[in-house]
């Protein structure tokens, strides 16, 4: 079959490898019928994060066909359509019980490389580092799918692939983040980062009742994306991020801020200012993690913080007494997506958003090389691409 791999940095081949195969009882094949780009796929192509082999297979967002059962998978047949969520569960564990499935403690099968490199590992995912168990991914024909009773979801033919698909990772990703800022109707929420994610988190925050939505990037056609969803955007750019959320915020900083940008974070200007304007004596870091610092120093006391955003390793330099001492909640993690999946499939069913709407680029899987750096470096006015195996 044709998959892409991983070579090395900026180094992704369409290269023709095995058919999967089931491997344990458990297993279900699929046929992929769509599959997508993810922000979490730059990391591995800009090899900010270890543990990648050559000819690995990429890709944690992918739906298809289940063309071959395990002995023991139960709930799923030949012939149904499901999308794959990217953490792979084993749906028996304590933390997948408590539905902190993206914590499962089954799952990832190089659990002690994991445990070294993170502190504790996350569950197995899906074309991602040999850290979270190595498993192949989905940007190709077939994939197999481990624990498949547990990771997958059902979806009705009556919806097209692009109205779901994004149901295994980016929409709950987006869901998730706002969830977990509690969101309250006299909320400002601010995100960071108008890509797919902060699409959703925009898209989720309006359906979750936020007063006021704030998106903020630099990207033109991203911000207007946003826009059309319902924020008041912010071009880091042109302006002060820190100025222009104060204003919007009547002096007090937005309740609740998401960073859903991680380890991507370019320099704003804004935070520069911010310390000229306050006459700290502090020392200027000018190094990563922008986001992180913005949105402590912003957030309005007793705010939430809510972290979709990928980092690998360290980070440095934050600053941690503002964060204690004006009592901010800080949230983060990989999203539990099937958590979320039965409620945010029923509101796609009735209408109430439709996620296609984020995609720029629908191309041939052989395409695939070409469309990580469109993706990566924002051409062609590139938000979300979908392959076609
Ligand atoms: P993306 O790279 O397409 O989008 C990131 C956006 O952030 C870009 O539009 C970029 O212009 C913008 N940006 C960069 N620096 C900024 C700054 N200083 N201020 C404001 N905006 C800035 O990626 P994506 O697909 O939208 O994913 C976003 C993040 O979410 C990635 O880190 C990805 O790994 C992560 N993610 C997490 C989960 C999860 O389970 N927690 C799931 C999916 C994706
Ligand atoms: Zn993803
Ligand atoms: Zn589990």
């Amino acid at each position: 079959m044709k998959a892409l791999c991983w070579h090395g940095k900026n180094d992704i081949r369409c290269d023709t490898v095995p058919d999967p195969a089931i491997e344990d009882p458990r297993d279900a094949i699929v046929k992929v019928s769509s599959c997508a780009i993810c922000g979490s796929d730059l990391h591995l192509y800009n090899h900010f994060i270890p543990g990648m082999e050559h000819g690995d297979i990429m890709g944690h967002e992918f739906m298809g066909e289940v063309v071959e059962v395990g002995a023991d998978t139960k709930k799923l047949k030949v012939g149904d359509r499901v999308v794959v969520p990217f953490t792979i569960v084993c749906g028996e564990c304590e933390q997948c019980r408590r539905g902190n499935f993206s914590v499962c403690e089954r799952s990832n099968r190089n659990r002690e490389l994991g445990d070294k490199a993170f502190g504790h590992a996350t569950a197995g995912l899906f074309g991602y580092t040999h850290l979270t168990g190595g498993y192949a991914g989905g940007q190709a024909e077939y994939v197999r799918v481990p624990f498949a009773d547990t990771t997958h979801v059902k979806v009705p033919d009556s919806l097209s692939d692009e109205q779901v698909l994004f149901l295994g990772d980016i929409f709950p990703t987006g869901w998730q983040a706002v969830v977990q800022c509690d969101i309250q109707p006299t909320d400002t929420v601010a995100i960071w980062g108008a890509g797919p994610v902060g699409q959703f988190c925009v898209r989720s925050a309006v359906l979750l009742g936020a007063r006021q939505v704030i998106c903020i990037d630099r990207v033109p056609e991203r911000l207007s994306m946003a826009a059309a969803g319902g924020a008041i955007t912010i071009d880091f750019d042109e302006e002060s991020v820190l100025e222009r959320l104060q204003e919007l915020t009547q002096g007090k900083g937005p309740e609740k801020c998401i960073d859903a940008v991680g380890l991507e974070a370019h320099a704003s200007r804004s935070l520069d200012s911010m310390y000229d304007r306050a006459k700290q004596a502090v020392m200027l870091e000018t190094d990563r993690p922008h986001v992180l610092r913005e949105m402590i120093y912003v957030c309005r006391p007793a705010g939430v913080l809510s972290v979709p955003g990928v980092y690998g390793g360290l980070v440095d330099k934050l600053p941690f007494g503002a964060l204690m001492n004006k009592g901010l909640t800080l949230r983060t993690g990989q999203t539990h997506v099937g958590r979320w999946t039965d409620d945010l499939l029923r509101r796609i069913e009735e209408g109430q958003i439709d996620p296609s709407f984020v995609i720029t680029h629908s191309m041939r899987l052989e395409q695939g090389p070409d469309m990580y750096r469109v993706f990566r470096d924002k051409l062609d006015n590139c938000i979300k691409v979908v392959l076609k195996p």
